[in-house]
């Protein structure tokens, strides 16, 4: 047998064209690491004696190849969500509209006037760029933009309440998902919680006995993941939001997801809207970026200036502020609902009205394409904490395969991966959540599995 010590050397292995390219690709620090660690890894296994022989210098080349392609993959990278699912937390939320992108790719490549008065030459604010838009569209006095809506909970707490009582039912002490408690974030605010009602009912009265001792707060959080059903009862909100202010305290909503669009219009139930909140008279109001809204991630405060003044003025508003892509694609997005195009521009808005006709022509297509599989009724989802346990028929792609799982985790290892469901050991795909310049890469994808 040959012995470790013909093993080639690190200088050796060096001197090969193989190596060279290596380092074109991945720069020489990176590679005369793989190097090392691709030779102590034969060393190892060869006095261990699970190598039999030494391998040949190509076989050791590629292998330190593969670490290098390990090292250097992306472990965020775009999937294909086939999965009817449209605000899919766990890929991402709102896919995002073409001007959007490019207004959040414009102000990144370079500097921009983020901080710039460019009309005095001075320092300007970054807090002007989304609020005229977002005042103009709600009609709110004053508005923020901070990084998500559970930053947005707790910098308004903790600037409004600290060390103060806030009203809320119990029945909104909800956990949002990822462990995101409202509770807690109250706590953690230094809110003093007074909790009003029963789990499934809460009255108006209930909110009044407690309004006799002063308060800093009501808050309404909109249960956005579950619903109560039953025998259930909760006061009208402006019915509260009038009791709060006969008591001289002001309301906060949080909306979660902050829909400007009634969602019952594409055949959901009805979400509480931004413009319905401010009619009812709420103080401030907190919503997501990434939810019904589709912008990017942030988290959006809009409400009466002398509330928002204070919000602003919070050390913590420092610690939770959106950066200029935020800011510039927040804007971008705004500016449809402004432009009355939202629901031609904004992707999640197109695929919750796309017609049962547009969804059944493309997964039509598919099958014709694929020459499998059925098309079959089903349901899409909007998920993402906003309209729990609300779908809308749409039709889907069903595959027989001889194992769902094996072929979910084949869809997953494809190039995008792809994400889809089962249902009685049948692939399910749902074209509604695949964007119409994913369609080609789905179907090659499918085309390979269905072959292999
Ligand atoms: C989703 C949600 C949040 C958290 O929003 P993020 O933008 O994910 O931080 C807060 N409150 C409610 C009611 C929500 O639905």
């Amino acid at each position: 047998m040959t012995p470790l010590r013909n093993l080639p050397s690190v200088e050796q292995l060096l001197q090969t064209e193989t190596t060279a390219h290596l380092i074109a690709r991945f720069g020489r620090p990176l590679t005369l690491d793989a190097l090392r660690q691709t030779l102590e890894d034969i060393r190892a296994r060869f006095k261990s004696g699970t190598l039999a022989g030494l391998p040949s210098i190509d076989s050791i080349l590629a292998s330190a190849e593969s670490t290098l392609t390990a090292w250097t993959a992306q472990t965020l990278h775009p999937v294909i969500n086939a999965t009817g699912v449209i605000l899919h937390t766990n890929l991402g939320r709102a896919p995002l509209s073409d001007a959007t992108i490019r207004a959040m790719d414009a102000v990144s490549r370079g500097y921009s006037n983020l901080e710039f008065d460019l009309e005095s030459g001075k320092r300007g604010s970054r807090l002007i760029h989304a609020e005229a838009l977002l005042q103009k569209l709600t009609g709110a006095e004053s508005a923020l933009v901070v990084n998500n809506c559970a930053s947005a909970v707790l910098l308004t707490l903790s600037a409004l309440a600290n060390k103060k009582r806030v009203v809320i039912a119990r029945s909104q002490l909800v956990e949002i998902g990822g462990g995101f408690r409202i509770p807690d974030v109250m706590r953690q605010s230094g809110a003093k919680l007074v909790e009003v009602g029963a789990t499934n009912k809460v009255r108006l009265s209930d909110y009044q006995s407690a309004l006799e001792e002063p308060a800093a707060l009501v808050m309404r959080v909109h249960r956005s993941n579950f619903k109560i059903i039953g025998f259930t009862e909760e006061p009208d909100f402006k019915e509260l939001v009038d009791a709060a202010h006969t008591a001289g305290v002001p309301v906060v909503d949080d909306l979660g997801s902050g829909a400007l669009y009634d969602t019952a219009q594409y055949g959901f139930s009805h979400e509480p809207t931004v413009q319905e909140s401010m009619q009812a008279g709420a103080d401030v109001i907190l919503f997501s970026g990434d939810k019904l809204l589709g912008a990017p991630q942030a988290g959006i405060i809009i409400g009466k200036k002398a509330l928002l003044d204070k919000i602003k003025k919070h050390p913590l508003a420092r610690a939770v502020r959106a950066d200029k892509s935020c800011l510039a694609g927040v804007s971008a997005t705004l500016m449809h609902y402004l432009k009355d195009e939202a629901e031609r521009e904004i992707p999640i808005l197109k695929m919750m009205s796309l017609t049962l006709k547009q969804v059944k022509g493309r997964a039509e297509a598919w099958r014709d394409e694929l020459r499998q599989g059925m098309v079959v009724e089903g349901q899409s989802t909007v998920g993402g904490g906003s309209l729990p346990g609300e779908s809308i028929p749409t039709y889907l792609l069903e595959l027989k395969v001889k194992s769902a799982d094996k072929f979910l985790r084949a869809l997953r290892k494809n190039n995008p991966p792809i994400i889809a469901r089962t249902e009685n050991d049948n692939i399910l795909l749902d074209p509604r959540t695949v964007l119409p310049e994913q369609e080609g890469a789905l179907l090659v994808g499918l085309k390979n599995l269905l072959r292999g």
